[in-house]
C-alpha cells in the first residue's frame, strides 16, 4: 500500500510553521464559537478552482460544497439522499449565511462529458446521470449556427451557473430567506488560465469581469 504522499506531510509542516501561528487565535476561537460564515460557495470539484484560494479566504469565512460542475439539483423532498440538498439546508438554516456564491469556472470537465456525451466512466455512470440534471425535460443543449466549440463550452460553463441559481430557488427555505431579503443569491465565473473573475449581473444576464486592483 502506498504511504501517506509525502507533499501532504510537507504541506502540512508548511501550514504549522507559516499559516497557523497567524491564525491560532482565530481556529481556537472558532473552535469554541462554532463557526458563522456569512456565504456559501457552490462550486466544482476542479482542483483548479478553489474558493478558498480565489477569494483569500481565511477559516471560518466559507462555508463551501463542491460537486461535479457546480450544480443545485432541484428541490425534491423524496427518500433519497442529497448531499446539496443537506449542505444547503444546513447553511440556510443553522448557519444562516446571508450569500450563496455559485462559482462556474473555465474549462470545466463535468460539462465537456456532458456536451461531448462521453461514455460512462464506470457502469454506474455517475456523472452522466449527476450531468443530466442540467437539462429540463422537453430541453435541448446544441451547439448554435456559426458558435465555436469554445464559445459553445463557455456558454454551457455559465448556463451551469444559471440552471443552479434557478434551481436554488426551488427550495422553500431558500425563497423565503431570498424573498425578506435575508440571503442574497450570486453567480460568478472563474477563468482558469488567466486567474480572471466575472461575476453575474443577475439583471443584465451577463458576467462582468472584476479588475485586479481597486
Ligand atoms: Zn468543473
Amino acid at each position: 500500500m502506498s504511504p501517506f504522499p509525502q507533499h501532504l506531510i510537507d504541506g502540512y509542516r508548511t501550514f504549522t510553521s507559516q499559516r497557523l501561528p497567524t491564525e491560532q487565535s482565530r481556529y481556537r476561537e472558532l473552535s469554541e464559537s462554532g463557526q458563522s460564515p456569512e456565504v456559501m460557495v457552490i462550486g466544482c470539484c476542479d482542483s483548479r478552482v478553489s474558493p478558498e484560494v480565489i477569494f483569500d479566504a481565511g477559516p471560518g469565512e466559507l462555508f463551501v460544497v463542491r460537486n461535479v460542475a457546480n450544480l443545485v439539483p432541484v428541490y425534491q423532498p423524496d427518500s433519497g439522499t442529497h448531499g446539496v440538498s443537506a449542505a444547503l439546508e444546513y447553511a440556510v438554516n443553522a448557519l444562516r449565511v446571508k450569500h450563496i456564491v455559485v462559482l462556474g469556472h473555465a474549462q470545466c470537465g463535468g460539462i465537456r462529458a456532458f456536451i461531448d456525451k462521453t461514455a460512462p466512466l464506470s457502469p454506474g455512470d455517475f456523472i452522466g446521470r449527476w450531468m443530466s440534471m442540467f437539462v429540463k425535460p422537453g430541453e435541448k443543449v446544441e451547439q448554435r449556427d456559426h458558435e465555436t466549440m469554445s464559445d459553445f463550452t463557455v456558454r454551457i460553463e455559465k448556463a451551469a451557473v444559471f440552471r443552479s441559481l434557478e434551481n436554488l430557488m426551488t427550495f422553500p427555505f431558500v425563497k423565503t430567506q431570498v424573498a425578506g431579503s435575508r440571503l442574497a443569491l450570486h453567480g460568478a465565473y472563474f477563468g482558469v488560465a488567466e486567474g480572471s473573475l466575472f461575476v453575474l449581473d443577475r439583471e443584465a444576464k451577463e458576467f462582468r469581469g472584476i479588475s485586479e486592483s481597486e
